[in-house]
Formats: structure tokens, C-alpha cells, sequence
């Protein structure tokens, strides 16, 4: 116990610090590890959760992830688009129910048809209570002109994930004309514009090594990053890499999602850091493990249930047969029943951010 308590005093965590907690497995180390990041948490951004809600709106993508579920070469999948007052009618219900802040998220898709439906879908969506809905974009690679313009149409928040710090590994998980440099490029084009950046990665991947974990959380800290989406590797069996998956260990892959966000938490203190459905998909209460870990988002599905089972990165995603309200209710008792509150109608912007411009200034 004395080894994670001298670790987790010191002010800055070495890489032998963060291989040590990659690594442990004593459960009563583990959770003081957690508790400690839960401590962070509460001192830096409150016992506060903020809900985003879903709109998983396109499955269509032009790239092939060797990991993804939608990738263009899963035959075995119907693709869909949302039409725009479908979007708009779910965007409105979270207006309704104080959910304060929207995602829009979908396949990657770059041509100037897509670029212009999610430009006039985001007016639209802002004039809905007078700008009250603050939106987070995740919507892949992009072209810094097609950033710019959907900035100056409302959205204020992007979620590009890298997946993973490591070239090699990374080459490892996409075809070889994904590549790896351009997507840094993103998140520096992104900042640059002025959107809040998130980005995460998968923990837990095969061929991943302790190391390019630690990598991981160094390039949270070095590029400043505003919120964090990240969460364990899950398969989906119809993708080249699940089939290279021998022993697929859900408690592990469940620990090392919580070891992840515990270690961002007290390395980053006041970003972001969301709860992500992956960590469900492995424990009924994988969430709330996630907010006692250090979590302060949750990213509530709000697309039409008639989609959700197209929309499977991984499987075994849950929440696929619940109506929106009933989500709402549920993640609301998830909250409240380990002590923390829901930030209705609030944004929910990372104090980090603010720290960050205002440094800049
Ligand atoms: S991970 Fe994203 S970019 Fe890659 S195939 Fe899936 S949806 Fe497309």
C-alpha cells in the first residue's frame, strides 16, 4: 500500500510511476488509486455530472479502421443517415430535457454535400432556444476550411480521437493510406480555430504495449488537450482485428479503462473526461465505476432507437433498446446513487479551457 501512496504524493508522476499503476493488480492499491483521483476530481470540477446527448447520425464512413464496427468494408451492416428534421427533433428533445449540451457523431464522410448538411444543421440546431444547447462535434478528419465553417456555425467543442500516441501501433490498426501525422494535424487546425479539443484512445489493444500506454497520457498533457473520450478496446467481429484476439479478458480490459481515466484525472486535474459506454458494455455499472474514477461526463444516447443497432463500433453495445426518456431517468439514478449531481442545463465547458485562454491572453 505504502508504494501507491509515496507514488501518488509526488507532484509529477514519472513513466516508472505510470508503468507501476498500468501494471498493478493489488485491489486494495487500485482503489486507492481511484479514490485519490476521485478526490481530484471533486476539488477541481465538483461532484457534477454533465450529460451530452448522442446523435449518432450517419453510419456511412469512408475510412476502414481495422477495429471499427462501421468500417466501409463491413458488408455485413445497413448504413444509414438520419434526415435533418430527424436530428433537429432529437436535438429539441434534449433542449427539453435540459441536457444543456448535444454531440453530433458519424461516420467520416469529407464531401461538400456532407460538409454543407451538418453546416446548415448546426444553425439550426443553435437557434433552438436562442443558442442554448452548447455542441460538441465528433465527426472524423476534416479539412481546415470545413473546421472553420462549422465553428462559425455553432459548434464550439471537437472530439477527434487518435486512438493511440504510437505510429507504430497506429499502423498496426488502420490501412496504410490512414495517416497517422495528419490526424495531429487536425487537432492543431482545430485548436488554432478556437474549438474546445478533445481527443482519447483505446486501452487495452492488442499489440499495445505498457509503454505506448504511458505515451498516451504524456500526449494528453504535452498537446494541453480540453477533454478526454477514451475507453477499453472492444471487439466487433466482423473486423480484421478482433479476429487477432486470442484471450479477450473483460476484467482486465474493464481495469484498465478505470486505471486510465484515474491516471488522466491526476495528471490533468480540471479537463474533461468522459464515461463512455464501453466501460457499460463491460460491467452494468462500468459508468459509475468510470465517475469514481474520475469521470465527470456521461454521453447519453439520444438518436432514434430504430438506428442505434447500425450504429455498433463494438458489440454488445447497451443502451440500444431504451427510449431516450428512459436513459434519461436511468443515467440520472446512476448519478445520484453514488452522491453527485446532474449539471442540467449546463455546458460544462472544462475549467481547463478557460485556463488555457485565459494563459494565453
Ligand atoms: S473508427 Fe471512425 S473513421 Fe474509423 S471506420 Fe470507424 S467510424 Fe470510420
Amino acid at each position: 500500500m505504502n508504494k501507491i501512496k509515496n507514488i501518488l504524493n509526488k507532484n509529477n508522476l514519472s513513466r516508472e510511476d505510470m508503468k507501476y499503476i498500468f501494471k498493478l493488480e493489488d485491489k486494495n492499491q487500485l482503489q486507492y488509486l481511484y479514490d485519490y483521483a476521485y478526490q481530484i476530481k471533486e476539488k477541481y470540477v465538483d461532484k457534477k455530472v454533465y450529460f451530452r446527448g448522442i446523435v449518432e447520425f450517419s453510419n456511412i464512413c469512408e475510412k476502414d479502421c481495422y477495429y471499427c464496427g462501421i468500417r466501409k468494408s463491413n458488408s455485413n451492416m445497413d448504413r444509414y443517415t438520419m434526415d435533418e428534421k430527424e436530428i433537429i427533433e432529437a436535438a429539441q428533445w434534449a433542449y427539453e430535457n435540459e441536457y444543456g449540451s448535444l454531440v453530433l457523431q458519424s461516420g467520416e464522410r469529407t464531401d461538400n454535400e456532407y460538409v454543407e448538411f451538418v453546416e446548415e444543421l448546426l444553425k439550426k440546431i443553435k437557434s433552438i432556444g436562442d443558442g442554448a444547447l452548447g455542441i460538441t462535434l465528433s465527426l472524423g478528419e476534416q479539412s481546415y476550411d470545413t473546421y472553420r465553417r462549422w465553428y462559425e456555425a455553432g459548434a464550439h467543442r471537437y472530439l477527434l480521437r487518435i486512438e493511440t500516441s504510437s505510429k507504430r501501433l497506429y499502423e498496426k490498426l488502420h490501412p496504410s493510406n490512414h495517416n497517422f501525422k495528419s490526424r495531429f494535424q487536425c487537432l492543431q487546425n482545430l485548436r488554432e480555430i478556437g474549438y474546445q479539443v478533445g481527443t482519447g484512445v483505446m486501452i487495452g489493444l492488442p499489440y499495445q504495449k505498457v509503454g505506448n500506454m504511458v505515451d498516451d497520457v504524456e500526449f494528453y498533457r504535452k498537446f494541453n488537450i480540453d477533454m478526454v473520450g477514451m475507453g477499453p478496446y472492444l471487439k466487433h467481429m466482423d473486423t480484421p482485428l478482433a479476429k487477432k484476439v486470442i484471450n479477450f479478458d473483460e476484467k482486465k480490459q474493464l481495469q484498465l479503462g478505470l486505471k486510465i481515466i484515474a491516471l488522466t484525472r491526476i495528471v490533468m486535474k480540471d479537463i474533461n473526461i468522459a464515461a463512455t459506454t464501453a466501460l457499460q458494455a463491460l460491467n452494468p455499472v462500468g459508468r459509475e465505476l468510470g465517475l469514481k474514477a474520475g469521470a465527470n461526463v456521461v454521453m447519453p444516447n439520444i438518436t432514434d432507437k430504430k438506428y442505434r443497432e447500425y450504429y455498433k463500433l463494438y458489440e454488445n453495445k447497451p443502451c440500444i433498446d431504451e427510449e431516450s426518456k428512459e436513459c434519461r431517468s436511468c443515467l440520472k439514478k446512476r448519478v445520484e446513487s453514488i452522491g453527485e449531481k446532474v449539471g442540467f442545463n449546463e455546458w460544462g465547458d472544462s475549467p481547463h479551457y478557460f485556463k488555457r485562454i485565459s494563459q494565453k491572453e
